[in-house]
This record gives C-alpha cells, sequence and structure tokens, in this order.
C-alpha cells in the first residue's frame, strides 16, 4: 500500500527500536510517508540514526521539545527540505524518576512542572508549530499517546497521570482550535508496554501482569497494535474523528473489576 505517498510526517519521541513513536513511524512510512524524525540529545542520536536507515530519505533532527528555539529550528528544516507537513506524531513524556516512586501527596512543584511541560505543553507548542504548514496543504492530522492513568489512579503513576489528564484536555481545545483548518488532533491510550519510558514506573511489571489477567482480551498488547492505530488516526481513512482518545488496551478500560 503506498496510498501515504507524497506525505510527509514528522514524528517526536523515538528513543529506540521498543519506542511507540517508532511503531507509527515505521507504518506511516510503509505507506509511502516522508518523515523527519527527531531524536533528544546526542546519546540517542545514533540510535535514531540506526533505525532511521530503514526509512526513505528521513530528516534527523534534533528536539528537546523543552526548548522553542529548537523546535522553531526543526520546523524551519521541515519546511525547507519537505515544503509542507501533513503528520505530526507527539511521542514525549518525562517526569523525574523520584516522583513515580513515592506518594503522590509529596509530589514537587519543579517536578509537576518539568512532567506537565514535557509531557503536556510540548504537544500545544508542536501544533502551534505544525499548523501553519498543515493549513497550507489543506489539512493535516496530529496524533498523541496518552494513558488511563489520566482518569483512574495506578499506584506510583502520580504526576504523569496528571499531565495526561493536561494532555487529553489539550487534544480536545487543539482539535477545536484547528479543525476550521482542517487540522485533525487525536490521541491513542494505549494499554502498558515495555519500554524506555515505562521502565522509569515502579511496579510496572505487576500492571503488565494485571491487564493479561483481567483485561477482555486476556493478553497485553502489541506496539506493532499501536503502529496501526496511529497510521489509522493520522491518515485518510479516519477524516471524520478528531478530539478523540482511541483506546488501544486489549479492552481493560472497559472493566469493572
Ligand atoms: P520511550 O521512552 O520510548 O519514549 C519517550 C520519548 O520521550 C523518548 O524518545 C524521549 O527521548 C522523549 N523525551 C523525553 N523528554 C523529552 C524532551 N525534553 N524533549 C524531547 N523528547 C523527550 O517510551 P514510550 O513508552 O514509547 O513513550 C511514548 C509515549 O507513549 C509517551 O507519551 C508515553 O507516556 C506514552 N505511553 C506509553 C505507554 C507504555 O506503557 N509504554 C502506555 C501508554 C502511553
Amino acid at each position: 500500500m503506498i496510498h501515504l505517498a507524497g506525505k510527509f510526517g514528522l514524528v517526536t519521541g523515538i528513543a529506540n527500536k521498543r519506542s511507540i513513536s517508532w511503531a507509527i513511524a515505521k507504518a506511516l512510512a510503509r505507506d509511502g510517508a516522508r518523515l523527519g524524525l527527531t531524536y533528544q540529545g546526542e546519546r540517542l542520536l545514533e540510535n535514531v540514526q540506526e533505525l532511521a536507515a530503514e526509512l526513505d530519505r528521513p530528516l534527523i533532527l534534533p528536539c528537546d521539545v523543552t526548548s522553542d528555539e529548537q523546535i522553531a529550528e526543526v520546523y524551519r528544516t521541515i519546511e525547507r527540505e519537505f515544503g509542507g507537513l501533513d503528520y505530526l506524531v507527539h511521542g514525549t513524556a518525562f517526569a523525574p524518576r523520584e516522583e513515580l516512586a513515592r506518594p503522590f501527596v509529596e509530589t514537587s512543584r519543579e517536578g509537576f512542572r518539568v512532567a506537565l511541560d514535557v509531557s503536556a505543553y510540548s504537544l500545544i507548542a508542536l501544533s502551534r508549530g505544525a499548523a501553519p504548514m498543515m493549513a497550507a496543504r489543506g489539512g493535516g492530522s496530529i496524533l498523541t499517546l496518552t494513558y488511563l492513568g489520566a482518569e483512574r489512579v495506578f499506584t506510583n503513576y502520580n504526576v504523569m497521570g496528571v499531565a495526561k489528564a493536561a494532555l487529553e484536555s489539550s487534544v480536545r481545545y487543539l482539535a477545536d482550535g484547528l479543525g476550521p483548518q482542517n487540522i485533525r488532533v487525536n490521541a491513542i491510550s494505549a494499554g502498558p508496554i515495555k519500554t524506555l519510558a515505562a521502565s522509569g514506573i515502579s511496579g510496572f511489571s505487576g500492571i503488565l501482569q494485571v491487564y493479561r489477567d483481567r483485561s477482555p482480551l486476556r493478553r497485553n498488547i502489541d506496539i506493532d497494535e499501536v503502529g496501526e492505530t496511529g497510521r489509522f488516526l493520522l491518515g485518510p481513512e479516519s477524516s471524520a474523528i478528531t478530539g478523540e482518545i482511541v483506546m488501544v488496551d486489549a479492552g481493560y478500560h472497559a472493566m469493572g473489576m
């Protein structure tokens, strides 16, 4: 299938081959989209370069999402090299490790600020940069990644849950603000997957086990299942879907006990 040929995407949040953003990038590239991949800091450059070798002429760009200057430079490069943008994948999240291991009431002001900045505000900043280029092409599609911890309490998810609640609300406000330019904004709420970010959450393997035991499908999800849903939500098949949080979690969210 090459029905995304001639489309351009920017994918943030790739740390290694287990990153959810990488699964989405592969699905987009397989359908013909050309991609820009960002990396956070020099220590991740080599990983991203290695993965990028599997793609067709990708751009590889540094971007720490806490820096407005780096975000602006990413879009200047995209404009120069691609001349436009159709898709944005927002896959960045971070909270200081100590915030994910102690009682929530001990959340520090600085930990809260960092978690909300990197995990939620960055969607707004990245969308603002992407929107003019998308609008110039008649529309576009933005996708972020969230977790059920936005709505329900998961032990130790703590301030990340608060950040995901802000992120999900931002999806709805952005969808309304950018909808008139035919730019859609959605999120995938993924079930737990062993990734670098997940390794920061104490007791994460216990969460995986609970999903295996209690989700309707009685299993954990595969990263490529998120990749495929991501491609769907970005691509033309989902043209009437915006402001939505799509659960890709083997049905776990539907359960009471
Ligand atoms: P990951 O560690 O592979 O990806 C997180 C990415 O965030 C990394 O690439 C990291 O470099 C980037 N990042 C952190 N701080 C940054 C900064 N200041 N600037 C730029 N980039 C920064 O882990 P992942 O699990 O693939 O996470 C991707 C998204 O999926 C996150 O939003 C995460 O919360 C979400 N998510 C993960 C799970 C899971 O179980 N793994 C479940 C639901 C949602």
